[in-house]
Order: C-alpha cells, then structure tokens, then sequence
C-alpha cells in the first residue's frame, strides 16, 4: 500500500482544487489521502497520543488524529508531484547575453524533517546560466515547494533543486544557496549546528567559476 494516492497525473487546477489551506469536518478524508491512508494515520496518531499519556477521548483531541493526518496530507504532498508535471511546458527560447545568469532569490520555504518529523523552514536562492531555454519564473518557487513538502534534509533539498534545474533546463551552470531554521534542533535544546544552516549546490559553471558564485552572493546580498 503506498501512503499517498497517485496523483502523478494532476493538472496545475486539479491541484489548486486539492484542497489544501481549506477548512476541513472533522471526519473529512483530505482529497490526496485514500480513505484507507487516512485512517491508518489516524490509529497511529492515537498510538502516539495513547503512549505518550494522553487521554484520547477527552474534548480537544477527539479530532486531532484526522487534522494532523490532513495536516500531513498538505505538508507533504510533494509526493503527489513531479518536475514535468510543475514545469508543465513552460520553458521558452530567450536570447539572453552568453553567460549571464537569471537569479530568483528570497523563495519562502516549510519542510519537515526526516529525523523527527518537524518543521524547518527558511529561504532559498537560485541562479542558473541558460543555454538557450528559459524556465516560467513561477515555477522555480514551485520546484523549490515541491521538493520541500517531502520529508527531507536540508542538503538533499538543495541538491535536489539544483539536479531537476540543471535536468530539466539543459542550463550552462546552476547554484543553490538554502537557509534554514531546524526546530528539531531548536526546541529540543541543541545550541550547535544544525539550528540555522546555510547548504550550497552548484552545477556547470558555478562549479569552476568563484567569479560568477561571487556574483550571485553579491546579488542575494551575501
Ligand atoms: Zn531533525
């Protein structure tokens, strides 16, 4: 049985009408989620709260197995998607100066861990140098978005980016710059690394070219 129902095939309106963000009943199986997922969550879920002390039939938590099994549903849902199906076409021929390179920085990110299960969330900052296609600007976000509602480490979230830019576009160089806040470090009292990091991936040129790295830090204001 696979976690999440195959959506492979969803269309960019499919997906807005997924439902994420939305109120959902209490007993509402959330539109990513088969039914049999869903309540495996849930009895899970109850496990936790069971084994931790809780009381699972008192007022406030009678729901919470079915909003943390939605909240699950939208948070990772990167796994209902897939790079073509994000770029969907949306690449185009710009004649652009040889070398130079497009950058879109301060993309928001909120990831999970795949240690503990919780938050990280912070920026990302691509630059790529194309050879002869250009990618839609909105879908870099969306890439970054996709990757990061999977669960997932800080430095595969970066290489990952950077491989489907550099995949998809055929690109003369990529680079991949990643902030991060981890809470699993944070609240569980850890005070070393970990807590905010900063990860690097680079690509064709970026690799071999301190100038052209100097000039996307430069742009991001590093
Ligand atoms: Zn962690």
């Amino acid at each position: 049985m696979t976690a999440f129902s195959d959506h492979w095939s969803l269309t960019d309106d499919e997906l807005a009408q997924s439902g994420n963000g939305r109120n959902f009943n209490d007993n509402e199986i959330h539109p990513l989620l088969s039914r049999d997922s869903q309540m495996a969550i849930e009895d899970a879920v109850r496990q936790i709260l069971v084994n931790v002390g809780e009381d699972i039939e008192r007022d406030g938590l009678i729901g919470t197995p079915g909003r943390v099994a939605r909240a699950y549903a939208e948070l990772l849902e990167g796994y209902t998607q897939n790079v073509e199906t994000l770029i969907n076409g949306a690449m185009f021929d710009v004649e652009y100066g040889d070398g130079e390179m497009i950058v879109v920085s301060d993309i928001e990110y909120n990831s999970m861990c795949e240690h503990h299960m919780l938050p990280f969330s912070g920026k990302a900052h691509v630059a790529y140098i194309p050879n002869q296609k250009v990618v839609g600007l909105s879908k870099i976000p969306r890439i970054v978005d996709m990757f990061a509602r999977r669960l997932q480490v800080q430095e595969q979230l970066t290489n990952q980016i950077a491989d489907a830019l550099n995949d998809h576009l055929d690109a003369a160089g990529v680079m991949v710059v990643v902030e991060g806040h981890h809470t699993c470090a944070s609240l569980r009292g850890v005070k070393k690394h970990g807590v905010n990091m900063t990860t690097t991936s680079k690509r064709g040129t970026f690799k071999t070219d301190a100038a052209l790295r100097d000039e996307f830090y430069h742009l991001i204001g590093k």
